[in-house]
């Protein structure tokens, strides 16, 4: 197969084959846009390579033939004595994952080509410079030295120059530092650094294969959700240099500020440096203005591509590039990670700049950033101690204890507290750390530091480069003047502003929950120009989705209250009201005297306290819902979750009978909890089951319900009511609840004077259910898959216990990149689903489905409920516009 492309051979479209950045790097290329020259390894290589241990045999030929190729197009040679080609090795995969993996710089210098170099370039320091950070990578990446002995070397030569910066060392310290960095090498690894070229070449390729693999990389994949099975490219890319003195210098840069949106280019900017220095916050950077001014000739060039590349790719880009002597060279480009309230502003204004249509602009945000955006944010009018004001990095509010390292954070995190890490600059072993954070502080870096673009990517609330903080990780503390942050004192940062507070600070509705829930008037009244310009675009984006989609969308909602507050955020109905609340406070005493009920006139006595009770409920439903379906699903849980815990129980008992009290009650009631008891309650007594043993239950529930319905009529109202019973797995069952439930509703009819129209249906929630779903649908005028059971029933795992016990292994071992529980399992469980709704409409054409599992507000679920063609999906009323957005989105 054919293992490296030359960057004149690909092109945007093969991040699988090429990685991201290599597809990129091609797509450049083929633009005519300034690229320095090179070729991409494919991610089959790299899968190759991982599976095997080997690198495949051709590899190293195809290699050879595209470096020769590279040699003779900039007419050097690989660590030529005299003149050397050097390369850099990037590693790129399909999804960006920021820092996560290796790179090495200057490789093909050696202890006779960095003389060549020096002499070519007329710059001793430069040489020197170049191959000292080629051995510290090289170490770091390659041989697996840990990084800090090269930090020492450096910061003790710095100490005996006196300087404090790397750009105040000569060339003669730099000499003797690599000199310091090779003793380094030797001592770590017992062999010299290599001197041969290739050597370096094949090892480093190596290596950045290698690093697909480590426990930073495979955390941040999980996390993200990439799979694991999909390797890196790499890409070889000829050495253009920034670290060629003041005329040259690296930066990063977004064609449209990632944070906000804003548009003009947004960047950082490091003079006479290279590859990780902006990156990783050594200098503090500086602004693309400030380039322009020191060097304007390179800042136009810069614009130019940055113009080029928005038109291009219609979208926000983000960019590295190296000017080497006044010339621009692009490094990387990719269509960039931006904040959730800048994917929305940024897509309305593309949308007024008519680069895309309304339906990309739909396309280009997604249901999680719309749930990021309805998080609330700080209370701007209650007092605070503003600490220190950093880079508003990413957006949230975020209060927590500080501390001051990653370990700290996971344990305290791991003990339930909320914590804030508190950092100089982070690095990518701070990954477990900003997770495990609310949010993430740092006194240095710019907005395209680690800490930014991780957290961002994570949508983790971030300021960094609070310069005023002086973090003292060793002592555990951040001071500010005379002020100390310990570790554990509470710190609050606002990652839309970059404020950093000391103590608690209330939050309040963000303008985009304010909006979703009392309209837009509401929300852009008083609001600022930023802030109306968002909430603008989340309407035109969410009224263009709710346009496009054919799938309805209904909460799951048991009270009045939050139906009412559903149908505020765009519900078109109920599709899962769970009517165990309605058992539970005051109304226990009459459950369990339904339970204990010796006899039909104590049990009948027990259900008719209780019918008032539930009708009173419904009612309440049904108008805040009127005109709108509202989905009743009758009792579902197991009756002894409504009794007391047997153990304490039967504690209680033994204690009141040692002291001769009076037990025979609390015997009645335990008699009944060991009745009840079961091993595998999820898999017991429930659903239909108890409405066919408990005599009168659910007639009891449906009574009420047509009662509540009767009354709506009768009060001018139209109530849209729906019966669904739970965990039907054989016909059979509906049609004895079914006879049960006619009977009632006519009666009701009969009694009320009304004509009541309420389609009864059930939930498929068991794969027999699904698979017999032609059979069901006889008995049933709607389905509504229960895919929380259809999950836990058809994997074999429990809902209640598995999440604890091995989901963690189970992700990091690949089995599932997600909790099935989270997002649908399409291939297993959505076959099942697929099954029952085929058969269901060929038994019953027309037959109406929906879903009220917790995946009905999935994102990635909603796509596939729409595909299998659902009618509409269920979710908890929160996530009703994430539904909205997502259903529209895959409509398109
Ligand atoms: C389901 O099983 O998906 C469902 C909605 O019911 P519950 O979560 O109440 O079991
Ligand atoms: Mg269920």
């Amino acid at each position: 197969p054919k293992y490296v492309y030359e960057f004149s051979e690909g092109g945007k479209d093969q991040k699988d084959l090429l990685g991201g950045k290599g597809a990129n790097l091609a797509e450049m290329t083929r633009l005519g846009l300034p690229v320095p020259p090179g070729f991409t390894v494919t991610t089959e290589a790299c899968r190759r390579y991982l599976a095997d241990g080997v690198v495949p045999p051709e590899l190293r030929v195809q290699v050879t033939r595209a470096l020769r190729a590279l040699e003779d197009k900039v007419g050097r040679q690989l660590g030529d004595p005299k003149d050397p080609l050097l390369v850099s090795v990037r590693s790129g995969a399909k999804f960006s994952m920021p820092g996560m993996m290796e790179t090495v710089l200057n490789i093909g210098l050696n202890d006779v080509s960095v003389r060549g170099l020096a002499a070519v370039s007329g710059d001793e320091r430069f040489a020197w410079d170049s191959y000292r950070r080629l051995i510290a990578m090289f170490g770091r990446t390659v041989l697996g030295i840990d990084g800090e002995s090269f930090v020492e070397a450096m910061d003790a030569m710095k100490r005996t120059r006196g300087v404090t910066q790397d750009v105040d060392l000569d060339a003669n310290d730099l000499e003797e530092l690599v000199e310091a960095y090779k003793k380094v090498v030797h001592q770590e690894t017992g062999r010299s650094f290599p001197q041969q070229p290739r050597e370096q070449l094949d090892l480093a390729m190596n290596a950045v294969f290698d690093s697909w693999n480590t426990e930073r990389a495979r955390l941040y994949r999980r996390r993200e959700r990439i799979p694991h099975d999909l390797g890196t490219a790499v890409n070889v890319v000829a050495m253009v240099f920034g670290n060629l003195g003041p005329d040259s210098g690296t930066g990063v840069c977004f064609t449209r500020d990632p944070a906000t949106g804003r548009q003009g280019g947004y960047g950082d900017y490091l003079p006479n440096a290279q590859g990780e220095d902006v990156v990783a916050g050594i200098r503090n950077t500086l602004t693309l203005a400030d380039l322009a001014e020191r060097d304007p000739g390179s800042a136009s060039q810069l614009y130019a591509v940055m113009r080029r590349l928005e038109t291009h790719y219609r979208d926000l880009c983000d960019i590295e590039f190296t000017i080497e002597r006044g010339k621009l060279w692009m490094l990387q480009t990719r269509v960039g990670k931006r904040t959730a309230a800048a994917a929305f502003r940024i897509a309305a204004q593309l949308v007024d700049e008519q680069l895309i249509t309304m339906d990309e602009a739909l396309q280009r945000v997604t249901g999680d950033q719309l749930a990021r955006l309805m998080f609330p944010q700080f209370d701007r009018s209650a007092t605070r101690t503003r600490l220190a004001t950093g880079l508003a990095a990413s957006p949230g509010a975020a209060v927590g204890e500080a501390v001051f390292d990653s370990a700290t954070a996971v344990a305290r995190h791991a003990a339930g507290d909320s914590v804030i890490l508190v950092r100089r600059e982070t690095n990518p072993d701070d990954l477990e750390g900003m997770i495990a954070a609310a949010g993430v502080l740092t006194s240095r870096g710019g907005k395209t530091s680690h800490a930014a673009v991780v957290a961002r990517g994570m949508g983790r609330t971030c300021v960094c480069g609070a310069e005023a903080i002086d973090v003292d990780a060793a002592a555990r503390t951040a001071r500010v003047g005379d002020i100390v942050v310990n570790e554990g004192d509470v710190i609050a940062i606002d990652g839309s502003t970059g404020e950093v507070f000391l103590g608690d600070v209330p939050v309040m509705t963000s303008p985009v929950a304010a909006y979703l829930e009392e309209g837009l008037d509401t929300a852009l009244s008083g609001a600022d120009e930023e802030t109306a310009e968002l909430v603008q675009a989340v309407h035109r984006v969410l009224t263009h989705a709710d346009a496009t989609r054919r799938l309805g969308v209904r909460a799951n909602a048991d009270t009045g209250e939050d139906a009412a507050r559903a149908r505020r955020l765009g519900a078109e109905g109920i599709g899962l009201c769970r009517t165990e609340h309605m058992f539970l406070g005051d109304r226990r005493a009459l459950v369990e005297r339904l339970i204990l009920a010796d006899s039909a006139a104590a049990r009948s006595s027990a259900l008719e306290a209780l019918t008032p009770r539930q009708r009173g409920d419904f009612v309440e439903l049904l108008e805040a819902m009127d005109g709108l379906p509202v989905t009743i699903r009758l009792l579902d849980p197991p009756l002894h979750e409504f009794l007391p815990d047997r153990t304490e129980l039967s504690v209680r008992v033994a204690v009141g009978r040692e002291r001769g009290e009076d037990t025979a009650a609390g015997e009645t009631l335990l008699a009944a909890v060991e009745r009840l008891h079961e091993s595998n309650p999820m898999l017991g007594l429930r659903g239909v089951r108890l409405g066919l043993v408990v005599p009168g239950l659910f007639a009891m529930q449906v009574r009420a319900i047509a009662e509540a319905a009767a009354d709506r009529i009768k009060a001018g109202g139209d109530p849209q009511v729906e019966i669904m019973v739970p965990l039907v797995g054989s016909v059979m069952e509906l049609h004895l609840i079914r006879d049960e439930t006619d009977g009632v509703l006519a009666d009701v009819a009969e009694r009320e004077g009304v004509t009541l129209d309420i389609p009864v249906g059930t939930m498929i929630e068991l794969p027999r259910a699904a698979l017999t779903a032609g059979r069901i649908a006889e008995a049933a005028d709607f389905f509504s898959f229960g895919t929380n059971d259809l999950t836990q029933t058809a994997w074999g795992f429990s809902r209640d216990d598995v999440e604890a016990a091995f989901f963690a292994a189970y992700l990091d071992k690949g089995v599932f990149t997600v909790s099935p529980f989270e997002t649908l399992d399409a291939i297993g469980v959505g076959r099942l689903v697929r099954i029952a709704v085929e058969e269901g409409r060929r038994a019953r054409p027309g037959l109406k489905m929906g879903v009220c599992g917790e995946h009905g507000g999935d994102p990635e679920s909603v796509h596939f409920f729409h595909e299998v063609g659902l009618d509409y999906v269920s979710c908890s009323p929160f996530r009703i516009p994430v539904a909205r957005l997502e259903a529209g989105r895959a409509a398109i």
